[in-house]
């Protein structure tokens, strides 16, 4: 009836605003790109999906910090330990599972075998980063020295060369045969090879910062910060409003921004198909691996997840995920799960109805380290590296590219791109040439969004699950919180 249909279209307003903006992006950029517009003329058009990003980045910042002081302010420290470690739990095995899956379809689909497509592009701009150093830089970033500057800068180890000569003594034996002319040259000449020979070039790490939120180190703060404010009672109070008025603020500045989400998200997907290489370009092997990255992804997202769902709820996972399609679509749009970040909130809080104290807590964490779509990739993309180069890798190699694959999405910020710099880790840990990133670039935009999608798909999902274990918890809260409204 007229009714229903009008409650339907109510209810799913911003779903349906979405798809459509998709839909008209898609065909705007098919229909723009014979017109072989300039990159100039191209960032003009793109600009309003420019401006989504922007101002979804500006709310991620206040909304991971008051998110999680008020959320973990408002457990007591048991349920949020319990809580926290059911997260956690759940990050480490889901990411396996995805590194798991990439590693057997990418050793299956074999992109990489027979000579490779193109050759070794040399490229002098990716520094020599030891494995060792990136995990350092990991732990590092959980404590930022200057609260501040991580809001917009992070640690990152940078590499100088030294080189050091030993002083050598050389002693020459003059022959009459020389004359003193000849005599001096040869003596420069055994000195200079000396030299040589004894010159010791050291790369050593020396500290260094790049652009960007640390937000692992805001997480690590804001997590401890919440658990102290939790634990000062009464004395608390003043902070626990504090952060839980400027939460429900940001959440209020959400409300508003997403109803510019679909203009931004057209514009967004319109551009970027209006730039791109013509994708019947990329055959041969590079389009063999997109295929694995693909299928690895849709595996993860549309199988593995949902499973794990049901098996831990006993919900429909697809009625979950349909909630959730906002929040994928515009991280298919903007590749970035931190700038995906507060429409996340919006759907499971709004649409999944899941407990805000859940969302709080565990939404920012899992935005920062839990990245199932990039673990996948950065395995799939080094063991494809490795085929290219017919390089045969055993089984204690492949372990090490699990371990660093994880490590390696644990440590990838949640903005576009970010697995492709962090793919220096897992590609040095085992010896293979870190230059050849470049044969992957090409694609990396557009499994970037494929990869941040899944990601995304893994936090919510996340959330989900960890809500449903920790009702026992979130139940005897809720009693506590009524008994001391009675008290009052
Ligand atoms: N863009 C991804 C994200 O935001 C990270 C990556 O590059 O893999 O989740």
């Amino acid at each position: 009836t007229k009714e229903s249909v009008k409650g339907f279209l109510r209810r799913n307003l911003f779903v349906l605003l979405t798809i459509a903006a998709v839909a008209l992006g898609v065909m705007l950029g098919f229909a723009l790109r014979p017109h072989n517009l300039t990159l100039r003329k191209i960032k003009y058009f793109a600009f309003p999906g420019e401006l989504l990003m922007r101002m979804l980045q500006m709310l991620v910042l206040p909304l991971i910090i008051s998110s999680l002081v008020t959320g973990i302010s408002s457990l007591d420290s048991k349920a949020s330990g319990k809580m926290g470690m059911r997260a956690v739990v759940y990050y480490m095995v889901t990411t396996l599972i995805a590194v798991f899956i990439g590693i057997v379809i990418v050793l299956v689909i074999k992109p990489g075998k027979g000579h490779r497509d193109s050759p070794v592009a040399s490229s002098g701009t990716i520094e020599p980063v030891q494995a060792a150093d990136a995990f350092l830089d990991l732990i590092r970033n959980m404590f930022p020295p200057n609260l501040v500057e991580a809001c917009f800068k992070q640690y990152k180890t940078v590499y100088k060369k030294t080189i050091y000569t030993k002083n050598v003594t050389i002693t020459l034996n003059l022959t009459d045969s020389l004359n003193a002319t000849e005599a001096a040259l040869a003596a420069n000449m055994s000195r200079v090879l000396q030299t040589i020979q004894e010159t010791v070039v050291e790369t050593i790490p020396v500290s260094g910062s790049s652009n960007g939120v640390n937000a692992l180190g805001l997480v690590v703060f804001s997590m401890c910060f919440g658990l102290v404010i939790g634990s000062m009672k009464q004395q608390g109070q003043a902070l626990r409003d504090f952060f839980d008025c400027l939460n429900e603020a940001i959440m209020r500045l959400v409300a508003i921004i997403i109803w510019y989400a679909p203009v931004g998200i057209l514009f967004l997907i319109a551009g970027k198909i209006v730039e791109m290489k013509n994708l019947a370009e990329v055959g041969g092997q590079l389009g063999m691996y997109t295929v694995s990255v693909i299928v690895g992804l849709l595996i993860h997202g549309l199988f593995v997840l949902p499973l794990f769902y049901f098996l831990v709820t006993r919900k429909n996972p697809y009625t979950f995920i349909a909630g959730l399609l906002q929040a994928l679509i515009t991280a298919l749009g903007t590749s970035s799960s931190s700038a995906t970040l507060p429409i996340t909130f919006r759907c499971l809080e709004e649409n999944n109805h899941v407990d805000k104290r859940v969302t709080r807590f565990i939404l920012p964490v899992g935005a920062t380290i839990n990245m199932d779509g990039t673990a996948l990739y950065e395995a799939v993309a080094a063991i494809f590296i490795a085929q290219v180069n017919d390089m045969e890798l055993n089984f204690g190699q492949i372990l090490t590219i699990s371990i660093t694959a994880t490590a390696a999405s644990i440590g990838a910020a949640g903005i576009p791109q970010a697995g492709l710099v962090t793919m220096v880790i897992v590609l040095t840990s085992v010896g293979l040439p870190t230059e050849d990133i470049t044969l992957i670039i090409a694609v990396d935009w557009f499994l970037d969004r494929l990869r941040t999608t899944t990601n995304v798909l893994g936090d919510s999902l996340g959330a989900g699950i960890v809500e449903h274990l920790s009702r026992q918890e979130l139940q005897s809260q809720d009693v506590e919180v009524g008994n001391s409204v009675i008290e009052e």
